[in-house]
């Protein structure tokens, strides 16, 4: 929960620019496989409540940093497209006025700086929300195809069929005020090669800027882990579902895709940039049930006990908001979702190190040895010579390294879960020689 020390922290760590998360928890069934947070059956009451609510959220949001220049915008969830267009469009209008920069040029130009994303899936988009999108400042759709073949959308018991996959998009190549990226999923039940690759060759017919490519994974608690349990749905052996993604990946990259992120390929210079922003470390808001948030914090006020200076505490705080029930209780409650439900999790300079690795060397751009460095007070030296004593240091891109940037070469990314234990070990000692806590 959110004191007024930490709102003044808050206000004291004000950053020059934030991204925004917005998370949308409504589905219209569960798809097996999935264990994200949503919700199903929810009327059209509860979730015009919710926008509502996220509105006072992001009101309250920008009284703390009224100056802050919104980088993104990011809808997700759930199935953001879910919404009604009534409810739609004066929930996009409101957005707009708290968080589309003065700045931006016209409602349409795909060249915007702001970057203003929206997922949806393919049976929830008609050709007058893609307007209502467009009109509204919306300039990327993302959306969940996972694949062309229905064969496949029923084992992963998608709402949409193969038809309404091909019908969105022909709807949003229509509308053609959209960069577009495309969710594809490799590793499902009993998929060959030849499976995978009609499915990349459907997807690039589309020519989307930006393509997601994942692996199916069980995930703990869904109906899908029950199946497998069950021996009623076998997904094969791991070293054939990782030959089927690197078919996939194969054949994005021959056709021009940058493989930018461990899952994620794009057109030259169309990588996503509030994704992008999550790896390079910058500061977000979270807002919607269920959202997660990373803030700076400013230093600790007057209040802190008298005594000799310590460590600087916290630098950063990782807030989470609770599920839709308690979410909507608290809105209405005094002083709405600024001071109440958050949990909070406060990162030290220690965590905010580690992570700036853990999620830099998933991409291609790496981390910056010199900024990194600089920007925790390590000794550029002492942090090339933790990095050359890592296991994983036989993958690093020597040009790179040599060149003041760590990347992992693409093997190495691959198995960067097995080689970060090792990296964290020494980054951490390493904080502890350089006083940073
Ligand atoms: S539509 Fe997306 S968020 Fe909703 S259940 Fe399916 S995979 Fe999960």
């Amino acid at each position: 929960m959110i004191d007024a020390q930490i709102e003044a922290r808050l206000k004291l760590g004000q950053p020059d620019e934030l991204m925004v998360y917005l998370h949308i928890p409504f589905c219209s069934t569960r798809c097996g496989y999935c264990d994200f947070y949503s919700e199903t059956n929810v009327g059209e009451l509860r979730i015009a409540a919710t926008l509502k609510a996220i509105l006072r959220e992001a009101e309250w949001y920008r009284s703390i940093y009224p100056h802050a220049r919104i980088s993104s915008l990011y809808l997700g969830g759930g199935t953001p497209s879910l919404i009604p267009s009534k409810l739609l469009a004066p929930f996009l209008v409101g957005l707009s006025r708290l968080f589309r920069p003065a700045t931006q040029g016209p409602v349409h130009s795909l060249t915007d700086e702001f970057e203003w994303s929206f997922e949806a899936n393919p049976e929830s988009l008609d050709p007058d929300k893609l307007n209502l999108l467009a009109e509204s400042g919306v300039n990327r759709l993302s959306l969940g195809v996972q694949s062309f073949n229905d064969r496949f959308l029923r084992a992963l018991e998608r709402q949409a069929d193969s038809r309404m996959v091909q019908r969105a998009l022909e709807a949003i190549q229509n509308n053609g005020h959209f960069q577009l990226s495309l969710d594809l999923m490799t590793g499902l039940p009993d998929q060959s090669k030849d499976d995978v690759a009609a499915d990349v060759q459907q997807l690039l017919n589309y020519a989307p800027e930006h393509v997601s490519l994942y692996s199916l994974t069980v995930e703990r608690g869904t109906p899908l882990e029950r199946r497998v349990q069950d021996g009623l749905v076998s997904l094969g052996e791991p070293s054939h579902r990782d030959s089927l993604w690197e078919t996939a990946a194969a054949l994005l990259r021959h056709n021009g895709y940058r493989h930018y992120e461990i899952s994620n390929f794009c057109l030259p210079g169309k990588h996503a940039r509030h994704n992008s922003g999550y790896w390079q470390g910058r500061p977000y808001l979270g807002l919607g049930p269920g959202a997660v948030g990373t803030l700076p914090l400013g230093p600790p006020g007057p209040s802190r006990p008298p005594g000799p200076p310590g460590p600087p505490g916290p630098l950063a705080v990782r807030m989470s908001n609770p599920a839709l029930g308690e979410y909507l209780q608290a809105a209405g409650g005094e002083g709405g979702l600024g001071t109440a439900a958050h949990t909070l999790e406060y990162l030290s300079g220690q965590d905010l190190l580690l992570e700036r690795f853990l999620l830099g060397l998933r991409t291609s751009e790496g981390v910056r040895i010199g900024a990194c460095a600089g920007e925790f007070g390590i000794d550029v030296a002492a942090l090339r010579a933790a990095l050359e004593g890592w296991k994983g240091a036989v993958y690093l891109d020597r040009r790179s390294f040599a060149a003041g940037r760590v990347v992992v070469r693409k093997r190495g990314r691959m198995l960067l879960d097995r080689l970060l234990p090792d990296l964290a070990v020494r980054l951490e000692s390493l904080a502890n020689e350089s006083g940073i806590k």
